[in-house]
Order: C-alpha cells, then structure tokens, then sequence
C-alpha cells in the first residue's frame, strides 16, 4: 500500500507527503473529487504514513515541481504498517454512512452518534502511534443536524488528531465545516493511467479500454463492476432512447415513472446518452471508429449519423450536458429524465 498505489494523484500525494516530512499537519482535510478516482487509497497511504514507525524519506515527492522539499512514505513493513493494512490500527478509525439503528435497510447517512462517538475517542491519547487518524468516508452524506455537532471537534481540535473528511464536491458541506479543512483536490486519471491500471489488476486489453472510457478516468468505478454489467447498462440506455424515439409520450412517462426514483441510475443514463450522441458526432466527422467507446457499434452509429444533421448532434449533447447539471443541482431524477426525454423526442419528431 502506502502512496506508491495511488495513480494519477501527484499534486495531492505531494501535499500530504511534504506534510507528513515538515510535520506541518493540518487537524483536517477534506479530500474532495469524483469517486473512483483514489480518494480513500490516498487516505489510507497517509494514515500509514502518518503512524508508520520507521517512515521512509522520498528524496523528491511524485509531481516534481520547483520546491524540491522533501516527503516521506510509509515503510510497508512495520507493525504499525501491517496493522493500518489490516484495518486493525488502533489508532485508526474509519468512519462510513449507515442506515438508521431502527431501519437496517433506511437511508444510510454519517448519524449524529457516530459523529459523538469520534468525538469521544478523539479526546482519548493515542494508543499505539504518534497520531490518531479518522477517515470519514461520503462525508457528504451527514444528516441534517450532524455537520454543526461535527463543527464543535473541528473548532477545538484534540492534540494528535488528523481528521480526513472524502467528499466529491465541496458544496456537499457547510463552508462553516469546509473552511476549517485544508482542501486537497483530486482528478480523474488520464485513459493511458486507467487502462494500465485496469490491466494491471488482470483485464484484458480491449475490456479496459472500454471501461477506462465509460467511467471517464474513473478506475475504481470500472472496477466495481462486472464488465457484463456495464454492456447491460448501455443496451438498456440505447434501447429507451429508441423505444421514446419511436413511441413517443407513452414509453417516455413510463420510463421516468418505473426509474425516475433513482438518481445513480438516471446519472448513468444521462452519462450512457451524452456517450452515444458524441460517438454519432465523431462518426459523422469521419473519426476513427476505434477510438470511441461505441466502437463496436459503428455500423448503427454511421446510419444514425447520415440520419441527423450536426445542428441536431449539438442539440442532443446541450440535453445531456442539461440533464446531467440539472442532477447535479438536486432537481428531482424525474423531471430531469422527463426533461431529457421530451426535448430528444421533440428533436426526434
Ligand atoms: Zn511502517
């Protein structure tokens, strides 16, 4: 483990391995960025640098730049490296959403108990290491009332304590929290990164590619899931957009109505679509088939492209990227389904 897994993170492994050397640490960071992407690795790389105990100096961090300070890694190999790679550090605590005590299968959410009770062992000195490290993972997904107990450790902060909040966009909390945060970004990986890491953990060659492309530089999405299930996702995108194409208000209703509940899902439609109108639009220019994650279908993408003129191709992509910001600004999955739906169709009609 350690920062020599995290790929593609350069700026942010510099930050916090320069930290860890100047011991210069900041009570809280919030890593913020889309998930997939190594926030939780990177976390963890310097939790175990943080309580490693005979840390290793890097003569210059990953990412270069002109100050040529040094940074430091954990050493892997240390009891307490060993522990942090278990999970059994006690000097570590990761904290996750969970469901409602009453309802195991409710909304998960960070509860204000377990916010009281990383306030409590913070208090405590560290058992075993120099710090005590807290990763509050989705930190984003406190429940309404949490973030201001939270507030109250961040304002006061034990001696000792690192407290590491992941989020993917900064917006997900109050600036009252997020203000007493040191913010480290972090940024999808390049599709050479993705692919080799993706290779590495034993994919073939053309299946990579093809989900370095679909989770857009995202490797930790692409390795979520089965490959199979990304092809089912496309083939049920493709075939609502015929089926409203072809059929009108009808399908559209009822397929806003059976999926509008599920935002991830509405997401990876919209992200499906937004995929399949830019493979038209490269096809219709002429691009090189292979290059696009719809490759395989090219014969569908060069009739769908002779079909549509390029007004109408930047018309569809305005829907998607609409649909897409719409979600991300909490309209309902819904409307926005609805909303994609009809101004395809009306292109369409
Ligand atoms: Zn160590």
């Amino acid at each position: 483990m350690g920062f020599d897994a995290v790929r593609g993170q350069a700026r942010a492994v510099e930050v916090l391995t320069r930290a860890v050397a100047s011991g210069r640490v900041a009570h809280a960071y919030a890593f913020v960025g889309p998930s997939g992407v190594g926030r939780k690795l990177t976390a963890l790389a310097f939790a175990q640098a943080l309580l490693c105990s005979a840390p290793l100096t890097l003569p210059s961090p990953p990412g270069g730049g002109e100050d040529k300070g040094e940074g430091v890694n954990a050493c892997g190999t240390c009891r307490a490296c060993r522990k942090v790679e278990r999970g059994v550090h006690p000097d570590l605590m990761l904290i996750g959403p969970t469901p409602p005590e009453s309802n195991p299968r409710g909304t998960v959410a960070i509860r204000l108990d377990t916010i009281r009770e990383l306030e409590r062992w913070a208090q405590l000195c560290p058992a075993e290491g120099p710090w005590k490290v807290f990763i509050v993972d989705d930190a984003g997904k406190m429940t309404p009332e949490t973030p201001q107990a939270f507030l109250k450790t961040l304002e006061e902060p034990p001696p000792r304590t690192v407290i590491i909040l992941i989020l993917s966009q900064t917006r997900e909390l109050p600036a009252t929290v997020l203000s007493r945060c040191q913010v480290v970004r972090f940024v999808p990986l390049e599709e050479e990164e993705t692919v080799a890491l993706l290779e590495a953990r034993g994919m073939d060659g053309p299946t990579a590619r093809l989900l370095a492309r679909a989770s857009q530089g995202r490797p930790g999405l692409a390795l979520a899931q089965d490959p199979g299930v990304w092809v089912e996702q496309r083939e049920q995108a493709l075939s609502i957009l015929a089926e409203v194409e072809a059929g009108g208000a009808g399908p559209l209703f009822k397929w806003a109505e059976s999926l509008g509940r599920d935002r991830a899902q509405v997401e990876q439609l919209i992200a499906n679509w937004w995929f399949w109108y830019r493979a038209i639009l490269c096809a219709k220019a002429g691009g090189d088939p292979r290059l696009l994650i719809h490759g395989d279908r090219q014969a569908q993408l060069t009739a769908a492209a002779a079909g549509r003129s390029w007004e109408e191709l930047f018309q569809d992509l305005g829907s998607c990227r609409d649909a897409w910001q719409a979600l991300q600004g909490n309209v309902s999955p819904r409307l926005t389904l609805e909303t994609i739906l009809s101004r395809l169709l009306l292109r369409a009609a």
